[in-house]
């Protein structure tokens, strides 16, 4: 059907939404108040950095399709979203609740979005590809990450070439979503 990609894109949106505020809320829950100190970045910055992640983010799903070698709506789509809807982490503090830098920006987050979104779809492409927005947002961001969050909340610091290393890593998991997707049109085109 054609609008298949739309329903694949909204519900890869909302199980990555929902992955990110229930680590988002466990932070606020979790987090000593002593140490909930999360901020919202200065209002006037926010729509440049949202138009980033966008841009980029659909680059990331641009590279997917290219990969697949046909035009991917989902992929194109999906990835502008997820790559900006990490920072819905952000939320509490938009509200004045404590919380957390960044809690969606970590390992776990990582590995239960990858986890639940493939559980949810039976889409290895839609895991890889939203470990691939993952990463791409964080390497646009300042590299400082709670990379255990919402179990431990000590941020780590990288340099400015990890920060690279992410974008790339990124692209690549694009790469590997496009030839997975391909792969796997050629085996269903065979049966
Ligand atoms: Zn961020």
């Amino acid at each position: 059907m054609a609008l298949n990609w739309l329903r694949e894109t909204i519900t890869l949106t909302l199980v990555f939404s929902g992955v990110a505020l229930a680590i988002t809320w466990l932070g606020v829950i979790l987090v000593p108040p002593s140490e909930a100190q999360g901020v919202l970045r200065p209002t006037s910055e926010i729509p440049l950095k949202a138009l980033l992640l966008l841009t980029l983010g659909l680059s990331i799903g641009a590279a997917a399709s290219l990969a697949a070698r046909r035009l991917n709506l989902s992929f194109i789509v999906s990835g502008g979203i997820l790559t900006l809807l990490l920072d819905l982490d952000h939320l509490p503090s938009a509200f004045k609740i404590p919380q957390p830098i960044r809690p969606a920006h970590s390992i776990i987050f990582l590995i239960a979005v990858s986890a639940i979104v493939y559980l949810s779809t039976r889409k290895v492409t839609l895991a890889t590809l939203s470990a691939a927005a993952f990463f791409a947002h964080l390497g646009s961001d300042k590299s400082f990450y709670p990379l255990l969050s919402p179990i431990v909340f000590d941020i780590t610091t990288f340099g400015p070439e990890v920060s690279l290393s992410l974008v790339l890593l990124a692209y690549a998991l694009a790469f590997i979503t496009g030839q997975l997707e391909k792969k796997a049109l050629a085996t269903s085109s065979q049966h």
